[in-house]
């Protein structure tokens, strides 16, 4: 058994749809269960949709939920042929629920409506999908994944129920491989015990993937992305980034963790709990061989850079000169987890600290504003961090050249440094 998950960039549009269909189709006689992300851009346009909604602005959030249906409506035109009544009654299910909620006034919190609205996404995609590969002989089962995802209603970074989960996957999931090769099911959401739905945070489908993977013991999970391989930086950044064919899960990890956007970084735990390998592939030239991730220790990396713009240095220094000691450093830290904010990079002195935060202005402000009551504080906004793993001095030398430096750190594999 194989898990796939397609993002959101392999079915924008009715061709990249086909060749998905094509790749998907290729592997004859194999058990896949395959998860698919939302069409496109969609999971973004339905955040406007809530955001409109959450505003009081109901005819808006309708007039925009509308094209949300009209491109999925024109992409089942162009995409399935004979099952059309069929694909726009399942369509239309999911247009319901919607539009039901948006009659109404918002009365409970924004991540609630959230959840209940922007998963409808994955499921307008994975229907079509489904229906299209069924119309051409490519015969699966489709599955709405909230009848077996369990989790809690900490909606937009719901927490998975694994027990439940895995009993749902082995009743319900495993028993469909007897009759079909191919079951079709989304990434990214589930649902609580009472039904609503909740989201796992954004890009969380390679999460699911690998929550299937998990609990179905795959063989392997395959990641089908636009490009040819993990890459050792953004190529929009920097032009000269390499293909990385070979990873580690711990360097993925790490990646991940310093805020490359290769994979979602709960991703990985649930494969190597299993010591599942991981292959991220291109579906632009699928005969490539592509990246794979598994336990191998994997030597001579070159430099591998994430950079992070937009980051807020807050200067915490006690107010009366006295060290920062363990109760001011738990007080605070028991307000990062409140307001559920991490600093990406921390550092302790005598009578104060540096924590370097990613800039939500709500956040910072809630944060500053508690913690200035045992602290003064001091912020500067603007700045940018730079982690290099394997770093060289060459690498460190050329991406800082001409750059102030506020704050570095380096441990023998990581280096970083936040600049002004
Ligand atoms: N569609 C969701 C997003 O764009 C989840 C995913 O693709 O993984 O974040
Ligand atoms: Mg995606």
């Amino acid at each position: 058994m194989k898990v796939f998950k397609f993002g959101g960039a392999s079915i924008n549009s009715t061709d990249r749809i086909k060749n998905t269909g094509d790749i998907i189709g290729s592997f004859k006689r194999e058990k896949i269960l395959i998860i698919i992300s939302a069409m496109g851009k969609t999971t973004n346009a339905l955040e406007k949709v809530v955001d409109a909604f959450y505003e009081g602005k109901k005819e808006d959030a309708l007039q925009l939920f509308e094209q949300v249906k009209q491109s999925h409506l024109t992409t089942l035109k162009y995409l399935i042929t004979q099952n059309r009544q069929q694909a726009e009654n399942q369509l239309k299910d999911f247009f319901t629920e919607v539009e039901w909620l948006l009659h109404d006034k918002p009365v409970r919190e924004y991540d609630y409506y959230y959840d209940q609205i922007v998963c409808c996404g994955e499921l307008l995609s994975t229907s079509l999908v489904s229906i299209y590969l069924n119309e051409i002989g490519i015969k699966n089962k489709w599955v709405d994944v909230r009848d077996i995802v369990r989790t809690d209603d900490n909606f937009r970074d719901a927490f998975i129920n694994w027990n439940y989960t895995q009993q749902k996957v082995k009743e319900d999931i495993a028993p469909l491989f007897k009759e079909y090769d191919l079951v079709i099911t989304q990434g990214f959401i589930g649902a609580t015990d009472e039904n609503e739905s909740t989201t796992l945070g954004r890009e969380g489908s390679d999460f699911s993937a690998a929550i299937f993977a998990n609990i179905l013991d795959a063989e392997s999970q395959t990641i089908w992305k636009d490009v040819e391989a993990v890459m050792s930086a953004d190529p929009k950044e920097f032009p000269d980034a390499k293909n990385i064919y070979e990873l580690s899960y711990r360097e993925v990890v790490e990646m991940a963790y310093y805020g490359a956007q290769v994979i979602h970084p709960k991703t990985i735990k649930p494969l190597e709990n299993k010591g599942i390998p991981l292959h991220v592939r291109c579906f632009l030239n699928p005969e490539l061989p592509g990246t794979v991730i598994s336990s191998k220790p994997v030597h001579n990396l070159p430099p591998v850079i994430v950079l992070k713009k937009d980051q807020v240095l807050m200067e915490l220094s006690s107010k009366d000169f006295s060290f920062v000691e363990e109760k001011p450093m738990s007080q605070l830290h028991e307000m990062f987890a409140a307001i559920k904010i991490r600093p990406n990079l921390s550092q302790n002195g005598a009578i104060g600290l540096l924590c370097c935060l990613d800039n939500k202005a709500e956040k910072i402000e809630k944060l500053a504003l508690a913690a200035s009551e045992i602290f003064d504080v001091q912020i500067e906004k603007n700045l940018t961090l730079l982690t290099i793993r394997h770093y060289t001095q060459e690498k460190i030398y050329e991406l800082t050249k001409g750059k102030t430096i506020v704050l570095e750190q380096k441990t023998t594999e990581t280096i970083q440094v936040l600049m002004r």
